[in-house]
């Protein structure tokens, strides 16, 4: 399968922008993406990295992660850096960085990557003895339906 290019697109240009931060931390995410969005993968990969990447109910994935951590970089107790700032300005920088995390792990945004990834699924589970079932979409199993 010919590789997967970025050169143009959005997710490219916006890749390429976080480059001229120079900063090799970050560098490692950008690398990190690029591959994941390049990568050749299964379906269950997929949705995983669906779920993994923005689509968690409970927030823990990389969208929160990233809010959480503009929070603590923001926040003087976890970044000395702030601590020469007037105190007001500490402040006002904890508080927009916790309503940033806020926002990044905020459930309503969850619910279309969580679609996204269920639009994907390809194997269901049986509402009633639970068994996995692959290409189906769920329900009431044969067995079960039959009994
Ligand atoms: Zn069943």
């Amino acid at each position: 399968m010919a590789s997967i290019d970025l050169a143009g697109t959005e997710l490219g240009d916006t890749l390429d922008h976080l480059t001229q931060y120079n900063d090799p931390d970050l560098n490692l995410l950008v690398t990190a993406i690029r591959r994941l969005a390049t990568r050749e993968l299964t379906l269950t990969e997929t949705q995983t990295l669906g779920v993994a990447l923005a689509g968690d109910i409970d927030s823990m994935d990389a969208t929160g992660a990233i809010g959480l951590l503009h929070a603590h970089l923001h926040n003087p107790t976890t970044n000395p850096a702030l601590t020469r700032l007037p105190f007001d300005q500490q402040d006002t920088a904890a508080q927009y960085g916790k309503a940033t995390a806020h926002a990044l792990t905020d459930s309503q945004l969850r619910n279309t990557a969580s679609l996204a990834c269920a639009s994907l699924a390809h194997s269901g589970q049986c509402s009633n003895c639970g068994a996995w079932f692959e290409n189906w979409p769920g329900g009431i199993c044969d067995a079960c339906r039959n009994r």
